[in-house]
């Protein structure tokens, strides 16, 4: 589909980034379709991140994603799962291009400022995980 899921992650959110991370997505061509500040439970935060759950950094992972609100978006653009992994950068920001969000905000392999969803079918888990039909206009 043209749609993908977002969060800006606590740390960004820590810093204050929300407002840039927000320019740098719509610059880029995207259409907010839903957008909210929240904040995961540790449930959440485990069910969503359930594929890495025997990997070793799992603990830290759930730690770091539920200690401070984060911001949950649905975006709309063409191509837009593939083209949002293009603009967000590599996981690790040490080896994002420049010009990506990573790049500019993300402090480790780890506290890398934003997700972005890797396919259409978790895009749409994602979105409706975060939001209500009626809240995706
Ligand atoms: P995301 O799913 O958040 O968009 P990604 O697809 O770029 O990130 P994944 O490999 O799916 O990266 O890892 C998911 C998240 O787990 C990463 O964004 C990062 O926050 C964390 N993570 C990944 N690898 C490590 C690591 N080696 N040490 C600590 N945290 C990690």
């Amino acid at each position: 589909t043209n749609r993908t899921f977002t969060m800006i992650k606590p740390d960004a959110v820590e810093k204050g980034h929300i407002g840039g991370i927000l320019s740098m997505i719509t610059e880029a061509g995207f259409r907010i379709v839903s957008l909210k500040l929240t904040q995961l439970t540790l449930a959440d935060a485990q069910a969503f991140y359930a594929v890495h759950k025997e990997r070793p950094f799992f603990g830290e992972l759930v730690e770091f994603m539920t200690r401070g609100p984060i911001v949950a978006a649905i975006l709309e653009k063409e191509n837009a799962v593939e083209d949002f992994r293009a603009l967000i950068g590599a996981t690790n920001p040490a080896d994002a291009a420049e010009g990506t969000i990573r790049k500019k905000y993300a402090t480790s392999v780890g506290e890398n400022a934003v997700h972005g969803s890797d396919s259409d079918e978790n895009a749409a888990i994602e979105s409706n995980f975060h939001f209500a039909g009626r809240e995706q206009f």
